[in-house]
């Protein structure tokens, strides 16, 4: 950072412990005041004393990651700030790519603009460290979002509400995290490999680093413009997809319900009920990501489950399918309604795989490129032993890539 030097300097004085404080709202002309900001930290190399660690190192003890209450995060929020005791903030990076140039700001009550806690050079990819709210050690400057300073006096501590976090970065990856509108509550959970062992299997933190990084990519894929614009008119992509194969409509026109077809009368719903659903998909619900071992992948509830292969390969060749049909019965659909199931002509298990797979082509999503995890190589933690690097293609007759032709990346 490097501020310029401002001829109004502004101060609070805190008249109690929290929040109860009072603004010096009059403008004083510093001349000649230099700000004293607080130093860049760069996370890759922190003391003992921010307790730096990496999540998921693949050796890491797989009752870490069932550990709901200390492993979890929002899709759109991949880089979490949490208040943790009175006078610190964890943060933890789920995203198995760094992000570079990190401003955390703080809001507190009672004064409208928000102000540079943290700034950090470098996060590293899943990282989580420990930082001491400088607000609590002592009077300082700090930088607000117009340039300009505000000085505050010691704080002694805070409880949670009391002060509100919120990041920004100028990394590109950054920008691609901000454009997830889902902010879906991901954990993991071992109940169902517990309760029917076989059915599902247990995960460890290499398929969890997996995990997380396809549902960060498949949550960016249903923010993206061109899959609200396809799936709130499906219809129009049921017309030009039977155009373009000069045949009739296959099966169902549009998105229909639960109820099961009465030769060929669907349940379909409305253009309010539809657009509806595609926020349900976006909506705030808690998603546990699990592993299938036995004959067929499941969802429903908070529960969807993925095939190992497909966490540790497919999602980077676009083969979506499946998921897309377990996380819909996540969201509420059963195998009668063509949003879980392909059915007759295609749905939404199709469509999303055509979507993702152009996404790829585009080079649209969040992480592209299987190196930065190279799960397939860690055999020792895998119940296959024979995983090839995945390695991506796309199909001429993609129902995209016919209609937008390389065009449509989300800019
Ligand atoms: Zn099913």
């Amino acid at each position: 950072m490097n501020p310029i030097l401002k001829n109004a300097k502004y101060c609070i004085s805190l008249m109690a412990v929290l929040s109860l404080f009072t603004n010096c709202e009059t403008e004083v002309n510093y001349k000649n005041y230099q700000p004293n900001y607080l130093s860049s930290i760069d996370a890759t190399n922190l003391p003992a004393g921010n307790k730096p660690m990496t999540l998921f190192e693949d050796n890491e003890d797989p009752a870490l990651m069932y550990n709901k209450k200390d492993r979890w995060f929002r899709v759109n929020e991949p880089l979490q700030v949490i208040l943790k005791g009175k006078d610190s903030v964890q943060v933890s990076l789920y995203s198995p790519v760094a992000l570079t140039d990190v401003n955390v700001y703080a809001k507190l009550p009672n004064y409208e603009n928000k102000f540079v806690l943290f700034h950090f050079s470098k996060i590293p990819a899943f990282h989580r460290s420990v930082h001491q709210i400088p607000l609590v050690v002592g009077k300082n400057d700090y930088l607000l979002e117009n340039g300009k300073t505000l000085t505050i006096d010691k704080i002694e501590g805070f409880s949670s509400g009391s002060i509100e976090f919120s990041v920004t970065s100028t990394d590109p990856l950054f920008a691609k995290f901000k454009k997830i509108k889902s902010n879906h509550l991901v954990q993991f959970h071992d109940g169902y490999h517990i309760n029917e062992y076989g059915k599902y299997l247990p995960m460890n933190p290499v398929l969890a680093k997996e995990a997380i990084t396809m549902i960060i990519n498949y949550s960016y894929a249903l923010s993206h413009p061109l899959y609200y614009q396809t799936f709130t008119n499906f219809d129009k992509y049921k017309q030009e997809q039977s155009t373009l194969a000069g045949t009739a409509i296959n099966g169902a026109l549009n998105w229909h319900g639960n109820t099961d077809d009465l030769n060929g009368v669907y349940d379909y719903y409305t253009k309010e009920e539809i657009e509806k659903i595609y926020w349900n998909y976006l909506d705030s619900r808690t998603v546990y990501l699990a592993m299938v071992g036995g004959g067929s992948a499941w969802g429903g509830g908070p529960l969807a489950s993925q095939w190992e292969s497909d966490y540790i390969t497919g999602h980077w060749l676009g083969e979506m399918s499946i998921w897309s049909h377990e996380y819909s019965h996540h969201i509420g659909f059963s195998h009668s309604s063509n949003l879980a199931n392909s059915g007759e002509g295609g749905g939404q298990q199709e469509m999303l795989t055509h979507f993702y797979k152009y996404l790829i082509y585009l080079n649209d999503l969040p992480f592209i490129d299987p190196e930065i995890l190279k799960g397939w190589t860690k055999t020792a933690y895998l119940n296959k032993k024979d995983y090839k690097k995945p390695v991506f293609k796309i199909s001429p007759n993609n129902p995209f890539l016919l209609k937008y032709k390389g065009e449509g990346k989300w800019n």
